[in-house]
């Protein structure tokens, strides 16, 4: 008499999405987003683009797009929280690793361009925060004016501190306009 053996199938098999264990091929990622820009550094015209796709495990509207490959080699897209609710804590590892990697690639790159805009606005309005004084009294004292802290900031802080530079420098062009 053979006994019948009791094995707890993995979700995305059970959906048709091929035999566990899933290897993971790329993590598509926006930020969250559901819009993505798109610059034409030809025209310098924006165009928005809807941001997504459908999860083939659950049907639903994705904004982080997991491709998958099952052992037999099907390959599908699943959301990173199906991924989490399939308790599948490899993927689900693998996925997590692949989300923050991508986004701080973006955090990066959104700064750097944050910063050449100021840049151009610093060196486009030469008069520009030097009627502010710098947040330093001593610096204050010696006749420095928020512009210099703002190129000192952007020059020599971390990513907080050239943010906060960015901030001002937008703040204060909005305030001159
Ligand atoms: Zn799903």
């Amino acid at each position: 008499m053979t006994q019948t053996q009791t094995t707890t199938e993995h979700v995305f098999t059970t959906a048709g999405l091929g035999m566990a264990p899933f290897s993971l091929l790329s993590v598509r990622d926006n930020g969250g987003a559901k819009e993505l820009r798109i610059t034409d550094h030809t025209t310098g015209i924006d165009t928005i683009q809807k941001w997504g796709g459908t999860c083939h495990y659950c049907g639903k509207f994705i904004t982080v797009l997991c491709d998958i490959k099952s052992t037999d080699g099907r390959i599908s897209t699943v959301g990173s929280s199906c991924v989490r609710l399939a308790g599948d804590y490899r993927l689900c590892r693998l996925v997590d690793l692949a989300v923050s990697k991508a986004r701080k690639v973006t955090n990066v790159a959104k700064l750097r361009a944050r910063k050449a805009a100021a840049k151009v606005t610093l060196s486009s309005h030469p008069e520009l925060m030097t009627s502010d004084t710098h947040p330093q009294e001593w610096r204050a004292n010696k006749g420095e004016s928020l512009r210099h802290w703002a190129i000192w900031m952007l020059e020599n802080a971390g990513a907080k501190g050239q943010t906060a530079a960015c901030i001002a420098i937008e703040r204060s062009l909005k305030e001159a306009a």
